[in-house]
């Protein structure tokens, strides 16, 4: 397509979703991908749709996802293996029960189907948990997806309504107005694309998009790195997905060298067992650490032991497009007509993904979001400095 209405750069999750979202507004979508699509975080994700991660506006975009996920694997092209599965978050130790119990308070009071479960309520749930854990909570809502399948779907069903998916094509500059107020073409290897509208949605490398238009957006690579088992038995683990409660304090620790690892177990439709996660500010160093890996499983092995009967058969690491302040930026650019921004999720974009894709439709295509985007605009940063 030689002159598409709104040009995306990335085609992962996020990218494809907008493209979903745009193309079935009848909007002429070119998505340009550098590699194949899918193939930066939203290939090395797992497959939690998280509705209980603080603060409130992450429980809204979640619980809009939902909700869209619930149509997406009704009308989408692929079997995206959305599944309402729940989830099991684990205290490590009873002392700290109390803390979590208030956190358990909190998210009930806004809306989260969720209760606590002490620690024979738990074990008794799932008897391949450590017997010696304080206890927990069951996250009634939470569900999983195919991050990979998902962003492919969404691809395909984008195509279907007309939009061009151009991988393998780097976009490598973005043309402005002779004034530097609106958005005129995209820049690849491959050539010059007219446009007028561009989403950049190039999850841990849209600060460098940015940088064409010597734009500032704060968003780091934050590495994260998986192991996955061979097929276990279906009824291993009850619940597909379980987590330590100190999860949520792993990923808000801050922007330092040090890496941050919590237990995290999912385990997937045919059987394998992803175990998750760290968290690491290392650049956009893709090797898989030894270490890093040595300390998830001993973090895992540590509230289920029973996986020291299980087989590891690969380990990956993608990077986690981070915000200083763990919110995404889903926001036009005030300074350059045309310019929107759809990034920054870090942990949670497999989760937002489709509101994400329908709030940018909205705001390109001039409607009413469906809820408000202040504090997720890219304007708030500029307020900050
Ligand atoms: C280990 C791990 C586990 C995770 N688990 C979960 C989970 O359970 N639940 C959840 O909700 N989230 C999870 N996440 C987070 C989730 O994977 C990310 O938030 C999400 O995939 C980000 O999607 P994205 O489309 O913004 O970025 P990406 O998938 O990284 O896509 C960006 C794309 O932009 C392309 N690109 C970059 N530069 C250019 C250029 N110049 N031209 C063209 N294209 C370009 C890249 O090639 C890439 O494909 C996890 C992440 C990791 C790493």
């Amino acid at each position: 397509m030689r002159h598409p209405d709104v040009v995306i750069v990335g085609g992962g999750i996020i990218g494809c979703a907008c493209a979903y979202y745009l193309s079935k507004e009848g909007v002429r979508v070119l998505l340009i991908e550098r590699g194949g699509i899918g193939c930066g975080a939203s290939k090395a994700g797992m497959t939690h749709v998280v509705t209980w991660e603080e603060p409130e506006v992450h429980l809204q975009l979640a619980k809009a996802s939902r909700r869209l996920y619930q149509e997406l694997s009704q009308v989408l092209p692929l079997d995206i293996q959305y599944r309402e599965t729940g989830s099991i978050a684990i205290v490590e130790r009873p002392e700290g029960m109390a803390a979590f119990e208030e956190t358990v308070r909190r998210l009930q009071a806004w809306g989260v189907k969720c209760r606590l479960l002490s620690a024979t309520e738990l074990t008794s749930l799932e008897p391949n948990i450590a017997p010696d854990v304080g206890g927990g909570a069951y996250f009634e809502e939470d569900a999983q997806v195919s991050p990979l399948h998902a962003t492919h779907a969404m691809a395909w069903a984008a195509k279907e309504r007309g939009a061009v998916i151009e991988t393998f094509s780097e976009v490598v500059g973005i043309e402005r107005s002779p004034d530097g107020h609106q958005v005129t073409a995209v820049q690849t290897a491959k050539g010059r694309i007219p446009c007028s509208s561009i989403v950049i949605a190039a999850g841990a490398w849209s600060g460098q998009i940015a940088k064409l238009v010597g734009l500032d957006v704060p968003i780091l690579p934050r590495k994260g790195t998986l192991v996955v088992t061979a097929p276990v038995p279906e009824g291993l683990f009850r619940c597909k997905i379980l987590l330590a409660a100190g999860y949520m304090d792993s990923v808000r620790e801050g922007a330092s060298s040090s890496v941050a690892v919590a237990a995290n177990i999912q385990q997937v439709k045919n059987g394998n067992l992803l175990l998750g996660s760290s968290r690491q500010f290392v650049g956009f160093d893709a090797r898989v650490d030894a270490y890093v890996v040595s300390m998830m499983i001993k973090r895992n092995l540590r509230f289920f032991p029973v996986l020291a009967k299980v087989t590891a058969i690969r380990t990956w690491a993608g990077f986690r497009p981070y915000t200083p302040d763990l919110l995404p930026i889903i926001s036009a650019v005030d300074s350059i007509e045309g310019l929107y921004i759809a990034a920054g999720h870090e942990g949670i974009g497999i989760t937002e993904a489709p509101i994400t894709g329908k709030l940018i439709s909205q705001i390109v295509t001039g409607q009413a979001p469906d809820m408000p985007l202040g504090v997720l605009s890219l304007s708030r940063f500029n307020e900050i400095s």
